[in-house]
């Protein structure tokens, strides 16, 4: 299998204060050719009430840009908006929002191949700078699309401290997810004779060690923003480099995927889902969760299934799910056989700690 696959990383990465104040000026800095270019903003209704001031001076600062209100964040929304893009010759599209927003418009731009800049108003998870958007089709259900990452992403830790802290915890949750997603590829890639891609691994594992072992406890703090921005972005450029989503995605993702599938009713955030995957992923992989439950309860993260509404059949039912919800993935649930009463004790476990 040819390994030497080509890559994009993206040309600015600028983790700053008040980075949306003078985001026309960092751009200037890495892609001057962009300044003055017709271009297009895009978020959602809600945050364009809750954040005028701030997106209304971006649009100032790139030529009185149109800001574009998204309805959802489908498949048919994003092509309406590359629809839009190509007919009005746009060539800038920025996203402004939380995961949904930075999906769709990366994925708007991906199919009109216009220049994507991506300002996240939260870090809620690793999509950031990831190959992928995740899309809702007709129907309800979501599909992972591949597409192209972002040309531009611009941080703006003052915003950030400013998102809801569950966001925040979710963006923390998926990078931790990267410890059992790592075994578990590692451990694909023994049963199926290929390798890890080294260079991906490693900066997956730096992604998650950045986080893990973290002296900044609190997350509010500008230094831990910096920090989990930072490796949400290597995170994304991680499976970029390893052209999937392995580096970044086990057999806790599997759960999180089975939850979204079959309870979408629960409403759990993918980075919460993840972290709460990825204490039984630890233990069936013959790992200790003793460190990952310690570094959630440091930083508040509820790992108690009951407090999101699982109960112990619905968790069972969920890790049942979870070894047909991607067909193909190897990961250590291949290799452990489905047993409800152990997964009881597991249960029990995480709802005693
Ligand atoms: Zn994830």
């Amino acid at each position: 299998m040819n390994q030497h696959t080509r890559f994009n990383l993206p040309i600015c990465l600028a983790v700053e204060e008040d980075a949306f104040f003078h985001s026309d000026e960092i751009i200037g800095r890495y892609i001057p050719e962009m300044i003055g270019q017709k271009t297009l903003i895009v978020s959602e209704p809600f945050l364009i009430g809750l954040y005028r001031e701030k997106i209304e001076d971006i649009s100032h600062d790139f030529g009185g840009a149109e800001i574009y209100p998204m309805e959802n964040a489908s498949y048919e929304q994003a092509v309406a908006i590359a629809k839009k893009v190509s007919m009005e010759e746009v060539k800038v599209i920025i996203g402004i929002g939380g995961g949904r927003v930075l999906d769709t418009a990366k994925y708007a731009a991906h199919i009109s191949k216009t220049v994507y800049i991506c300002m996240p108003t939260s870090l809620s998870n690793d999509s950031l700078a990831s190959p992928f958007s995740v899309l809702e089709m007709e129907g309800k259900t979501r599909r992972t699309l591949s597409c192209k990452i972002p040309t531009a992403i611009i941080v703006d830790t003052n915003m950030i401290t400013t998102a809801p802290i569950g966001q925040t915890l979710s963006g923390i949750g998926d990078t931790i997810a990267k410890h059992t997603a790592l075994y578990d590829w590692k451990l694909s890639a023994q049963k199926t004779n290929s390798r890890v891609e080294d260079f991906a691994y490693a900066l997956a594992r730096m992604s998650y060690d950045s986080v893990y072992h973290c002296d900044e406890k609190d997350m509010n703090s500008r230094v831990f923003i910096r920090i989990l921005s930072r490796a949400l972005v290597m995170g994304g450029l991680a499976m970029e480099i390893a052209g999937s989503s392995r580096p970044c995605s086990g057999s806790e993702h599997l759960f999180a995927h089975a939850i979204e599938e079959y309870y979408p009713e629960l409403k759990i955030s993918h980075g919460m889902a993840v972290a709460m995957g990825s204490i039984p992923a630890c233990i069936f992989q013959g790992q200790s969760p003793d460190g990952l439950m310690q570094f959630f309860r440091t930083y508040g993260l509820q790992v108690d299934p009951r407090s999101y509404g699982i109960t112990e059949e619905m968790f069972a039912d969920i890790w049942e799910k979870a070894r047909t919800v991607r067909p193909g993935r190897i990961t250590i649930l291949s290799e452990t056989p489905h047993d409800p009463a152990r997964l009881r004790e597991i249960y029990q476990r995480m709802v005693e700690a």
